[in-house]
């Protein structure tokens, strides 16, 4: 079973994926870590990664089904998708790497309003080592700037600043929604209000999973 997160910059879609993976059986291919990852390589590509997500913008259609081959041929059971496919070409791409695998089972929209998504970005934290995330406000770390977790350093992301956001937010929009569109009209949106709780939104996204028989996690 293959399901994508979809949703704007700060809509959750980590958060959720993270929760899921605890509950089933899933890989998890999360488009902004990897990106991240490779934007810490000491290599060309890394530096062009660094840049281009650092300022907001989208790494090329090119690079991410590299990392979508790479990912699928490792990975050979059910997959969530987490901030890929963000564009048409990319969802195009996608559903032919998953033509002989299931296909795309359901597409999971959150939807968060803009001034929501600006107030929550603007106050989030990652830990440089392994990613956790924190918000300021509302999920602050027990210990200032570094990770409940593992103990690493927290930093907030480049393109959290608010011109990168406000670029971001705009690329959802011209370039992401479309996507949604793809595949409401194939029928596989389900749409989430994702202005609640985290515990609110996971309840209504597992019990989708549950009756979609999605395999839990042993
Ligand atoms: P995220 O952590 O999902 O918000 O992604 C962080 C950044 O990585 C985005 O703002 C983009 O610059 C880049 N990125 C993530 N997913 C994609 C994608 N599917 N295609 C191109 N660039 C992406």
């Amino acid at each position: 079973m293959n399901i994508i997160l979809i949703g704007p910059p700060g809509s959750g879609k980590g958060t959720q994926a993270k929760k899921i993976l605890v509950d089933f059986d899933f890989s998890y291919f999360s488009a902004g870590d990897i990106l991240r990852r490779k934007a810490r390589e000491n290599s060309v590509l890394g530096r062009e990664v660094a840049e281009s997500i650092g300022s907001g913008k989208l790494a090329s259609d090119r690079l991410m089904a590299r990392l979508i081959e790479d990912f699928l041929a490792k990975n050979k059971g059910s997959i969530i998708f987490d901030g890929y496919p963000r564009g048409l070409n990319q969802a195009v791409f996608l559903e032919k790497g998953l033509a002989n695998r299931g296909g795309v089972n359901l597409v999971i929209n959150l939807q968060v309003p803009q001034r929501v998504l600006l107030a929550r970005l603007s106050a989030r934290v990652i830990c440089r080592d392994c990613g956790a995330v924190f918000n300021l406000n509302t999920n602050p770390p027990r210990k200032e700037g570094f990770c409940d977790i593992c103990g690493g350093r927290l930093y907030q992301r480049d393109d959290e600043k608010p011109e990168a956001v406000k670029r971001r937010l705009a690329i959802f929009n011209q370039q992401t929604r479309p996507v949604i569109d793809f595949f409401r009209n194939k029928k596989l949106v389900f749409d989430v209000d994702g202005d609640q709780a985290i515990e609110a939104i996971y309840k209504v996204i597992k019990r989708r999973l549950v009756k979609m028989k999605a395999v839990p996690r042993q």
